[in-house]
């Protein structure tokens, strides 16, 4: 049974002109607005608060439509604000979800698949496998129970910002990323526009150019390195889709989308954050529109890598700037409860290896 969450409007439209072949037009677009609007606007989850449906349609959307949602297995709240929450599928498999506020807005950075294959050396959630891509639904609900928990629903926003960044590569659940886009920028639903949507990609390169057609939101790129050697060593993805091959979709990206791309790029002492690499980086900068963000490393546990000085990381800032680009220093949020940049794993892990203990 497909999931509520699953489905975008047209869908929704369907699936209730399927139920009800009695209904004219006019009365399926408004049962449709009705029920789309109490669930992405109101958030009622429960067709039973769906109050003024005759019974014979809720009824019939229960035997059609599953409103099943993830739980909510555990909650962090960081000193900074930033709250992590661990996500329990209906599966049980287990996904993190973090909410960034800062001083005038506020972004949910949500996960796209449980694990990743790329094993990005500096991340940690690189060292857990792959157990799956999410379906939409359950992109979809990390938002939707965001709003909830912030009690957001009929009030100011609270979330601003959506960014692909938790867990996964989105751009290898390329379907699926795009169907919650599309359920995101509704403008009867969520109400995200391309502008307040981000997708992270570590350079699938055929999917690049694919999205800026399909998807049309903010790209951020998880570059890492000013060249194929230092790249090859931390992200092996790069030894498929090296950063030519990147550059070169990233060009089609900014020309299709007409929006600068964002690249990640987070310093690791004597890896990649000497000048020399500073003076590389511009020139990659300097071949598409981007502008770049510095991301301060976030140990975790075993890890062999280390935090650029703060010293280095202004050396490294600024003969970017030199070079006339746009450079912003990502401040490190909710380290101390392992919700930073690539830091996202530990609890799903060991909430893992408790169950197994049990
Ligand atoms: S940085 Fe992103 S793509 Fe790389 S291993 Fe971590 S989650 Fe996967």
């Amino acid at each position: 049974m497909v999931n509520f969450a699953d489905l975008n409007y047209l869908d929704l439209k369907q699936i209730i002109s399927n139920i009800f072949l009695n209904l004219d037009k006019k009365k399926i677009s408004m049962r449709t607005n009705q029920i789309w609007k109490f669930y992405y606007q109101k958030g009622y989850f429960d067709p039973k608060l769906f109050s003024n449906l005759p019974e014979e349609i809720l009824q019939k959307l229960k035997e059609e439509i599953n409103f099943d949602r993830p739980k909510i297995k555990n909650k962090q709240i960081s000193n900074d604000g930033t709250i992590k929450w661990l996500l329990e599928l209906n599966d049980k498999n287990l996904v993190e979800t973090v909410y960034i506020p800062s001083d005038n807005h506020a972004t949910l950075c949500i996960s796209s698949q449980v694990g990743c294959t790329l094993n990005c050396k500096f991340c940690h959630t690189g060292v857990q496998p792959l157990v799956k891509n999410l379906s939409a639904h359950e992109i979809v609900n990390q938002i939707l129970i965001a709003k909830d928990e912030l009690k957001e629903w009929d009030k100011e926003k609270k979330i601003n910002n959506i960014v692909y960044m938790g867990m996964g590569e989105p751009f290898y659940n390329f379907e699926n990323i795009k169907k919650s886009i599309e359920i995101l920028k509704d403008m009867n639903g969520l109400g995200f526009s391309n502008k307040r949507i981000t997708v992270s990609t570590s350079g699938i390169s055929p999917n690049i150019k694919k999205a800026a057609k399909e998807i049309g939101t903010y790209l951020a790129l998880s570059l890492h390195a000013p060249n194929n050697k230092i790249r090859d060593s931390i992200m092996p993805i790069n030894k498929k889709y090296n950063i030519e091959d990147v550059i070169k979709h990233c060009k089609e990206y900014a020309i299709e989308n007409g929006e600068k791309i964002f690249i990640e790029y987070v310093l690791l002492k004597d890896v990649n954050d000497s000048e020399e690499c500073a003076k590389q980086l511009s020139k990659i900068m300097s071949q598409f529109p981007c502008k770049l963000n510095l991301i301060q490393f976030n140990p975790w546990p075993g890890v062999k890598y280390k935090t650029s000085s703060t010293e280095q990381t202004s050396k490294f800032m600024n003969i970017i700037k030199g070079y006339g680009h746009i450079v912003t220093i990502r401040k490190s949020r909710g380290d101390d409860i392992l919700g930073a940049c690539g830091q996202l794993k530990t609890a799903s892990e060991r909430e893992k290896r408790l169950t197994l203990l049990k």
